[in-house]
């Protein structure tokens, strides 16, 4: 899932104190999972912004909605009546969610509530950590199934840097080295023949930006329209 946190309340309320109307909309999924931009959070955010516009005299018109995914826009049909009564879109959803929040409802002002931060995994309740750079390359089978470029602090593909000191990584004594892991993992795969042969250079060629991704199947039927024509 995409892990985001959300801004602080102070620079929420300088992002939206001096709109007339503000429509907080959630996200039903990855960030609902990591409790930073779901429906209880859209709530939350509404009644602390409510409040501040009172007490501020500012009677700012606070709305809430959540659709399930603000990346896709087969979900913005909901709430295309609701969002005429706004000026604008306070969204908690992560920066691709915002900007195609702001795509689909143009030209609406739409304004990021949270900082997304990485791909990652629910380590424990209340702790999200990164497990994917998306390098459009995956190299998870030859590691055991932990990823060098996300995992080790100088995402080393070959090996460890000599830092490494009692599993720890040299970069800060609170991770664990990726290459301690690796080795561990592959250990009791009976794979270990693996650090022997890895000679690995990484292609970047697919990490140019912005990412595309394109399944033919779903072009099918129109080429085929096009082609019948
Ligand atoms: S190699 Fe690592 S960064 Fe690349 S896709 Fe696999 S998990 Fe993600
Ligand atoms: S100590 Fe291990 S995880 Fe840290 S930078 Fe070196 S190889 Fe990577």
């Amino acid at each position: 899932m995409i892990v985001g946190e959300r801004k602080t309340f102070d620079q929420i309320w300088e992002s939206v104190k001096d709109l007339k109307s503000v429509l907080i909309l959630g996200c039903g999924t990855c960030v609902s999972v990591c409790q930073a931009g779901g429906e209880k959070e859209v709530g939350l955010l509404a009644s602390e912004l409510r409040m501040k516009s009172q007490l501020s005299g500012k009677n700012i018109k606070i709305g809430e909605a959540t659709i399930e995914r603000q990346c896709d826009r087969e979900f913005y049909d909901s709430i295309k009546d609701k969002v005429k009564e706004y000026d604008s879109i306070l969204s908690m959803a992560c920066g691709a969610g915002v900007q195609f929040t702001a795509e689909v409802l143009e030209p609406i002002l739409v304004i990021p509530a949270l900082n997304t931060r990485f791909i990652g995994v629910t380590e424990q309740e209340g702790t999200w950590a990164e497990r994917c750079r998306a390098c459009g390359n995956c190299v998870l089978a030859d590691y055991g199934g932990i990823c060098p470029m996300t995992i080790c602090a100088k995402s080393l593909l070959n090996g460890p840097c000599g830092g490494s000191k009692n599993g720890k990584c040299e970069a800060g004594q609170e991770k664990d080295c990726a290459w301690v892991l690796i080795y561990n993992r592959l250990k009791k795969q009976n794979r270990l023949q693996n650090l022997s042969t890895l000679t690995q250079t990484k292609d970047y060629s697919k990490q140019t930006h912005p990412g595309r991704s394109v399944n033919e199947i779903y072009l099918k039927p129109e080429m085929e329209e096009k082609s019948a024509k």
